[in-house]
């Protein structure tokens, strides 16, 4: 079977590789039919976080072509998609919602598990994370439901970290398919008014698909004028923080309002928090690595019904010979979200 492996910073092939084998009991095989490369990924393929030589990716739907012994739930020919985080659904942290921070569980492409850039995978705990979509689904819903991997539940766990509801402002930072999700789930929580930042007109146009019902161009400082400008000066209840540097955090403790809160799922690159700031007007800060596992259920069914679209964060589709291709497309930000078809 061939796989992409990644070598060193730009240095992404796809190779042969040996087809994954039953290891423990509640192992599953899966054929993958969709994949796909996240912004997660170009931290690797810019070399700013360390992956060992070997399979990357790791956001996959497929079919179950083997299962393990001990595996009951899950039959060879179901449909299903993986959260980024796999895990065993039953722990103590995976019991109380936080399946990314599970005790016997990882990221795909690390801890002796297969990347999911590739034709097949082997699956660890396969009952507890691997969800299944029902067999008569259209074909065309699979890339949305593909976001349920990763994108789809990140921006939800922002939004819910922020505690979006009806009547509630929310501002979004951050315009990648992560950021344009977290205004698609902000929308679905039913946010009264859903800020985006950005400044590109390919994103913008997706977010406004998507609730999107302000857009700002501006950043840093005069972002933050900008947002007192539309809430009479107040800020906003939400701050959806879907980057995780420096310059974002400044913005998001700029423009929420007293007694707001942040939910933030951007990866943090060197932020400290101004806790005497937020003693003083008690802003709240909650988020982390999104427990994806833990979301799927809820919000497959609102993508099998059409109520909500995620799909459209995937502006180019290649095969996965074309891989390297794809990782340049998006390190030159000219695709938003790259769609891989083994
Ligand atoms: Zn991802
Ligand atoms: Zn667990």
């Amino acid at each position: 079977m061939r796989a992409g492996i990644f070598y060193k910073k730009g240095d992404i092939r796809v190779e042969e590789v040996p087809d994954p084998k039953i290891i423990d009991p509640t192992d599953a095989i899966i054929r993958i039919t969709y994949s796909c490369i996240c912004g997660s990924d170009l931290w690797y393929y810019r070399g700013l976080s360390k992956h060992e030589t070997g399979r990357i990716g790791h956001e996959m739907l497929g079919i179950v072509e083997e299962v393990g012994d001990e595996v009951k739930k899950l039959k060879v020919g179901d449909i299903v998609v993986a959260p980024f985080a796999w895990c065993d659904m039953s722990c103590p942290a995976c019991k109380n919602g936080i399946s990314s921070a599970c005790w016997h569980g990882g990221l795909w492409g690390m801890n002796h598990t297969d990347g999911c850039q590739g034709e097949k995978a082997r699956a660890p705990f396969a009952d507890g994370c691997l969800f299944v979509i029902p067999k008569k689904t259209d074909k065309a819903l699979m890339p949305a439901l593909l976001t349920l991997s990763d994108v789809m539940c990140t921006g939800h766990h922002a939004a819910v970290s922020a505690g979006v509801s009806k009547e509630k402002t929310v501002a979004v930072i951050g315009d990648g398919a992560v950021g344009l999700c977290a205004v698609l789930a902000s929308k679905r929580l039913g946010a009264k008014r859903i800020i985006l930042m950005s400044r590109h007109q390919k994103r913008t146009d997706v977010g406004k698909k998507f609730g999107a019902t302000d857009i700002i161009s501006e950043r840093g400082e005069k972002s933050v004028i900008k947002i007192k400008e539309l809430t009479d000066g107040i800020g906003v209840d939400c701050i959806l923080e879907c980057v995780g540097t420096k310059s974002s955090w400044e913005m998001a403790f700029g423009m929420i309002r007293a007694g707001g809160k942040i939910g933030y799922v951007g990866v943090p690159h060197d932020v400290e928090l101004p806790i005497p700031d937020m003693f003083r007007r008690n802003i709240g800060v909650n988020g982390g690595v999104a427990p994806a596992a833990n979301y799927i259920s809820e919000l497959m069914p609102d993508i099998l019904s059409g109520k909500i679209d995620p799909s459209p964060v995937f502006d180019l589709t290649i095969p996965l010979d074309k891989l390297p291709d794809g990782y340049k497309a998006m390190d030159e930000h000219k695709a938003i979200k790259v769609l891989v078809r083994p």
